[in-house]
């Protein structure tokens, strides 16, 4: 059975989408590929696509997936045009050559190479991209970011270790997901306050009462019951935004 697929790129890739169900599913990028085909296509395989393409080589430690499954591509493109991959895949399809997008890869993982010279397995996947369209073009004191760095990875009140790397570029405390305090731990000192809201003194019921860290994370507290104090709602929040 043949199938003429006629339409516009996207109605094509959506039905490639659609019919993509038997056998060995392909991946996103492997259906954009099958619509945006031509010169800049086939530069861009040779860059991006095979096992031991430059990419690759330069990039494997830093970025997840598998070349020949075009994930490698897929997220040079993602980061090249900030998540609008078919859109720059139309674009350039007709392009001689995909040198615009492979100077840009090159750029981003030098950047990282030069601004975190010591390798962790965390900076494996991360949205390099964004930081370098961000960031890059800033100067920074590379020692003091490895200083940085590797305090806030023994911390254990940082749970998301991958998030080190924005933190010590952007100073945006959610980036390390601090670690809450548990239910055991704010019942401890809910029936300890006797239910009273430690800043406006108010009884409530622990379900309207937030766990609060007395001395911030930011300021050098932990999330331990010493540092907890229970507050209503209304008070943790004008608390989080003094
Ligand atoms: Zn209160």
């Amino acid at each position: 059975m043949i199938y003429f697929c006629e339409g516009n790129d996207k109605e094509k890739l959506d039905w490639f989408k659609i019919i993509n169900i038997a056998g060995e599913r392909l991946t996103d990028q492997e259906l954009r590929n099958a619509v945006y085909t031509g010169t800049w296509l086939t530069s861009a395989k040779c860059i991006f696509s095979k096992t031991q393409c430059a990419a690759y080589n330069l990039s494997g430690k830093y970025v997840m997936g598998s070349p020949i499954r075009q994930e490698i591509l897929q997220t040079a493109i993602s980061w090249k045009n900030k998540g609008n991959i078919e859109e720059y895949m139309s674009v350039h399809q007709h392009d001689p050559n995909a040198n615009e997008l492979w100077t840009y890869f090159q750029n981003v993982i030098n950047w990282v190479m030069l601004t975190f010279p010591k390798y962790r397995k965390e900076m494996k996947g991360i949205d390099w991209g964004k930081l370098y369209d961000t960031y890059g073009s800033n100067l920074y004191d590379t020692n003091e970011l490895e200083n940085c760095i590797a305090d806030l990875m023994m911390d254990d009140d940082v749970t998301n270790k991958k998030g080190i790397y924005e933190f010590v570029l952007s100073g945006e405390e959610r980036c390390l997901n601090i670690r809450a305090f548990i239910e055991s731990q704010k019942r401890r000192i809910y029936e300890y306050q006797r239910g009273i809201c430690n800043m406006c003194h108010k009884h409530f019921e622990f379900e309207k009462m937030r766990g609060d860290h007395i001395t911030p994370w930011s300021k050098g507290g932990k999330t331990v019951d010493d540092n907890l104090q229970m507050l209503c709602e209304d008070c943790n929040r004008k608390k989080l935004n003094m």
